[in-house]
């Protein structure tokens, strides 16, 4: 239900994605705080490291041809706004262009992923998405919270916004048209989905498997990674440096795995591990 006719790319912008990343270590000293790859050269992937964070969660920065929208910024102590302000200038150079606004936008309103915001309230150009339902509602012109969507277009390239609370009253999904990208923060990832308001998780999972029915599911990316690549195991919580992490991306066979073990619960949430991730509510 998310096919293309011909094995050709799906008509979607391609990019790639490392097979493996510098988490955070053998040694700190020599761990930068930040990496920083290009997935195309209009989309970009920043991953904390775990010597700043045992956090470790991943910020997306995607530009069209008249804004950029950050999706994150970072775990304490973040200082997210240097190292975005430094690629924004590489990218500007790059297309000789001067200014570009951006958005600060947020998968969820979680301290993993808004510390450093501050860093960029009061920059020229940037405008801040409200960490409020209304605000964010507004902002994306979702007209029903949680059950309407949302977009946001950043010139010749349009984000669908899809509400998705459960994990936090606050999480949103974001679907990049250009890429095929579906972003799912900490509601979808190779790791533990701690589920806070389960009724409305299982609800939210089923959304997105309907908004991602007859749509090119390139790849699904959360913001974190504590699953191994040992299938049904993880990393403990806390891990700094994980040498042997599962791969960032997961497919659309995940999220229906995910439906189906919810649907598989009932009313009686239960943690349960499944190959690549770890469904965990509170
Ligand atoms: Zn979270
Ligand atoms: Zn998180």
């Amino acid at each position: 239900m998310a096919q293309a006719p011909q094995p050709n790319g799906g008509g979607v912008r391609p990019g790639s994605l490392p097979a493996k990343w510098i988490t955070g270590g053998e040694n700190c000293v020599e761990v930068p705080d930040w990496q920083v790859l290009a997935y195309n050269e209009d989309f970009y992937i920043l991953r904390q490291s775990g010597c700043v964070s045992y956090e470790k969660p991943f910020l997306y920065l995607l530009f069209g041809k008249d804004k950029a929208l950050l999706e994150d910024t970072g775990a304490p102590p973040s200082d997210a706004a240097r190292v975005v302000s430094d690629v924004i200038a590489k990218w500007l150079k790059r297309k000789s262009q001067t200014s570009i606004a951006l958005i600060v936008a947020h998968s969820h309103g979680h301290g993993d992923h808004v510390a450093g915001d501050a860093g960029f309230r009061g920059l020229a150009n940037v405008t801040m998405v409200p960490l409020t339902v209304d605000g964010t509602r507004e902002f994306f012109g979702i007209e029903k919270w949680p059950d309407g969507i949302g977009h946001v277009d950043l010139g010749e390239r349009v984000l669908d916004v899809i509400p998705i609370p459960g994990h936090n009253a606050l999480s949103l999904a974001f679907y990049d048209r250009q890429t095929g990208v579906l972003f799912t923060g900490d509601s979808l990832y190779p790791g533990r989905l701690y589920v806070q308001d389960f009724p409305a998780f299982v609800r939210s999972t089923e959304r997105l498997v309907e908004f991602t029915k007859g749509k090119i599911v390139a790849h699904i990316l959360g913001t974190h990674i504590e699953q191994m690549a040992v299938p049904y195991k993880d990393y403990p919580i806390g891990t700094k440096y994980q040498p042997e992490e599962h791969e960032l991306a997961l497919s659309r066979g995940a999220l229906l795995e995910l439906e189906e073990a919810l649907h598989g619960m009932g009313d009686k949430p239960v943690r349960m591990a499944l190959r690549d991730f770890t469904i965990w509510p509170k």
